[in-house]
C-alpha cells in the first residue's frame, strides 16, 4: 500500500466547486491535496495461451481497464454503468434496454434476424458493484460511512479508503476506518485521518490500485465482478464484428453484494423474459479444486444451490472441445461454494441458469493477516474465459448431442453380456439358497 505523501496531489482529483482548500487572494482555486491513488498498470502479459487473437487481447484489456478504473460500490454503480452505456452507444447494432432498477440489458439480435429461434437465447450476466462505503454524514463532528457487502468486521479498522463524487466519479477524499459498529443491519464506520471532503453523494472504496498486471496476475481493488462484466463486453463486441448468427444477451446488474438486490428487481419485473438461459459470470473464491492460473471454471454450483444440468453440460462440452483444438486452453470444473452468485437467484425465479467464473484470490479484498488487500485473478484465465464464452456462443444453437446419455449407452452395450451372464448366476444362486432354506425350515 502506498504511503500517503503530504505533497502528493491526485491530478484533477477534485472538482473545483467542491474544493475546501483556501485560495490566495485573486489566485485560481487550489485543488485538495489528496495523496495520489495507488498506481495502475494495465499491460498485457507477454506470455499467454494463444486462445485469443492479438486484436482480441488488446480489446479485452481495454474493456477491463475502462471498467476497473471506474469506481463502484453497491448502489453507486454510476461509473461502470457509464462505461457499459458508452459501449452501447458505440455499438448501435446492439439493442439497449434498462429496467426500472437501472440494470442494463444489451442484446445482439443475431445476424439472421428473421429466422425462427431454436430454444432459449444465451444470456451472460455479471454485476457492476463491489463491497464499499456510502458516506453517511457527520455525527458529533466525526465523518461516518456505512459499509455494504460481505467483509468480516475485523478487516475494517485501520484500512484506507478513497471517496468519490457520484456525479463525476472524481476522488474527493481519503480516510482510514476508525471504529466499526452495527446499527440494525447496517455496518457503520467512523472515518479518521480524513483528507479532502467526503460529503453527501460520495461513496468509498478501498484505497488500492484500480488494476496492476504483474507477471500474469492482475491485482485490483475490484475483480469481483467487473472482470465478469468486461468479459461480456468482449463477447458482445465479438458478436458485432463476427456478425454472429444467433442472438446473445448481456445482463449487467446492480447491488449484487447486498443480496442480489438488482438482480431480484430484474427478476421480479420479468425484465428478461423466460426465453433465455443465463450463464452467470463471477470471480469466486479459489478452492482446492479451482486454483488461480489453472483456467476458467465451469461452475457447477455455489454455496446455496447447484445449477441447471443441461447448461452445465453445454459449458463443459464446449470447454472440452476447445481444449481438444488448442491444448493450451485449460479449464477447471468445480463447486464454487465460497460464495453465492446470481445464478441461484435466476434459478429460484424460474430462469434457467448455469455459471462460469474466474478463481479469485483475496476475495472481497480480504488479504493475509486480516488486512485489506487487492483481489487477484490470473490474466490468462480471463483470456481463456472469453475464449470459452465465444465457443459456447458459437455452439449454442447446435443440436444438443446428449453426450452423457450416448456415453452411458455405449457402456451399457459393451458391458451388457457380462452383466446378464453374472445376473443369471447370481439369481440362480439366490433361488437355490431359498430352496435350501425352505427345506431346513421346520
Ligand atoms: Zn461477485
Amino acid at each position: 500500500m502506498a504511503r500517503r505523501s503530504v505533497e502528493g496531489r491526485a491530478a484533477a482529483s477534485v472538482p473545483r466547486a467542491r474544493s475546501s482548500a483556501r485560495t490566495k487572494r485573486g489566485a485560481a482555486p487550489v485543488e485538495n491535496a489528496l495523496a495520489p491513488a495507488p498506481r495502475a498498470r494495465f499491460e498485457l502479459p507477454a506470455t499467454h495461451r494463444g486462445v485469443l487473437a492479438p486484436g482480441e487481447r488488446v480489446l479485452a484489456l481495454s474493456h477491463v481497464r475502462a471498467l476497473l478504473e471506474a469506481p463502484t460500490a453497491p448502489y453507486a454503480e454510476d461509473g461502470p454503468l457509464a462505461v457499459v452505456r458508452a459501449f452501447a452507444a458505440q455499438h448501435p447494432e446492439l439493442e439497449h434496454a434498462e429496467d426500472r432498477h437501472a440494470n442494463v440489458i444489451l442484446r445482439w439480435p443475431g445476424a439472421k434476424r428473421a429466422r425462427r429461434a431454436k430454444g432459449p437465447e444465451l444470456a451472460y450476466s455479471a454485476h457492476l458493484d463491489h463491497p464499499g462505503f456510502l458516506y453517511a454524514g457527520k455525527r458529533r463532528g466525526v465523518h461516518e460511512a456505512t459499509f455494504h457487502g460481505g467483509v468480516p468486521g475485523r478487516y475494517l479498522p485501520g484500512a484506507r479508503a478513497r471517496f468519490f463524487a457520484l456525479s463525476t466519479r472524481e476522488a474527493v477524499a481519503t480516510a482510514r476506518v476508525g471504529t466499526v459498529r452495527k446499527e440494525g443491519d447496517d455496518t457503520v464506520c467512523t472515518l479518521v485521518d480524513v483528507e479532502g471532503e467526503p460529503g453527501p453523494g460520495t461513496f468509498g472504496m478501498w484505497d488500492l490500485t484500480p488494476g496492476a498486471i504483474r507477471g500474469t496476475r492482475l491485482h485490483a481493488r475490484v475483480c469481483d465482478d467487473l472482470m465478469g462484466a468486461a468479459a461480456i463486453l468482449s463477447t458482445l463486441e465479438w458478436c458485432v464484428r463476427a456478425r454472429h448468427e444467433a442472438p446473445l444477451v448481456g445482463v449487467f446488474t446492480r447491488a449484487e453484494e447486498t443480496g442480489f438486490v438488482g438482480c431480484l428487481g430484474l427478476l421480479r419485473e420479468r425484465a428478461l423474459g423466460k426465453r433465455v438461459a443465463v450463464v452467470g459470470l463471477e470471480c469466486s473464491p479459489r478452492r482446492a479444486t479451482a486454483k488461480v492460473g489453472l483456467g476458467p471454471v465451469v461452475r457447477v454450483g455455489d454455496k446455496q444451490s447447484v445449477f441447471v444440468p443441461w447448461i452445465t453440460e453445454r459449458l463443459y462440452a464446449a470447454a472440452v472441445a476447445l481444449h481438444g483444438t488448442n491444448p493450451a486452453f485449460v479449464f477447471q470444473r468445480a463447486l464454487m461454494d465460497g460464495g453465492s452468485c446470481e445464478s441461484t437467484a435466476y434459478n429460484a425465479y424460474g430462469v434457467e441458469a448455469g455459471a462460469l467464473c474466474l478463481a479469485l484470490g483475496n476475495y472481497h479484498n480480504c488479504g493475509p493477516k486480516d488486512r485489506i488487500a487487492p483481489e487477484f485473478v490470473d490474466w490468462n484465465d480471463h483470456e481463456s474465459l472469453i475464449a470459452l464464452m465465444l465457443a459456447v456462443a458459437r455452439g449454442w444453437e447446435a443440436p444438443h448431442e446428449g453426450k452423457i446419455l450416448d456415453r452411458l449407452n455405449r457402456i451399457w452395450n459393451g458391458e451388457y453380456n457380462r452383466l446378464a451372464a453374472s445376473a443369471r448366476r447370481l439369481r440362480a444362486g439366490a433361488v437355490s439358497r431359498r430352496t435350501k432354506s425352505t427345506r431346513r425350515a421346520p
